[in-house]
């Protein structure tokens, strides 16, 4: 089991890539653009319609054959939200009438949890090439590599909040 790798920056500090590919670390000759998560899990399983408005929006550096392995490992993680979140809002919605009350007021968490548990599963398992997420004044930047994340770290040094390189 690997750990991914967390770097914290300021939300208005725009974060300088290595010039390498997420994936594979060759010399890049793209780009990709991916959208933070949220810590809210229910924005998360709402991210195709988050993204309509414009969410905090994050360039990376990709060679074009990567393109692919990266969106799919991205877009999966969020249709498997997406599914088990419908699936479970289905199954609450169901069973709502049998509920006690005490049960009504924890099928919402249990939801919010639902949603939530094929991220926490794959990072636990895989974590991802690259992911990020947007807090209200910072943003968490994560990666898979070692040896990129700590690349990205020197080429933000000044404007690092936290890193884990710190703890090491
Ligand atoms: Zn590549």
């Amino acid at each position: 089991m690997t750990q991914s790798i967390e770097i914290v920056l300021p939300k208005d500090v725009e974060p300088a890539f290595p010039d390498q590919c997420i994936v594979c670390c060759a010399p890049p000759n793209s780009t990709t653009k991916i959208f933070a998560q949220t810590y809210n899990p229910f924005l998360n399983l709402f991210m195709p319609i988050v993204i309509l408005f414009g969410w905090l929006q994050i360039e990376i550096p990709i060679c074009s054959s990567c393109k692919l392995v990266f969106k799919a490992q991205r877009w999966g993680l969020v249709f498997a939200s997406f599914l088990f979140g419908a699936f479970a809002a289905y199954w609450l919605l169901q069973n709502f009438n049998e509920f006690s009350l005490v049960l009504k007021i924890m099928s919402i968490p249990c939801l919010f949890l639902f949603a939530g548990l094929p991220h926490a599963l794959a990072a636990f398992i895989s974590p991802p090439y690259f992911d990020a997420t947007a807090l209200s004044n910072k943003v968490e930047y994560e990666f898979a590599k070692i040896d990129y994340a700590s690349k990205f770290h020197l080429l933000n040094e000044s404007h690092i909040l936290d890193s884990d390189f710190y703890e090491q």
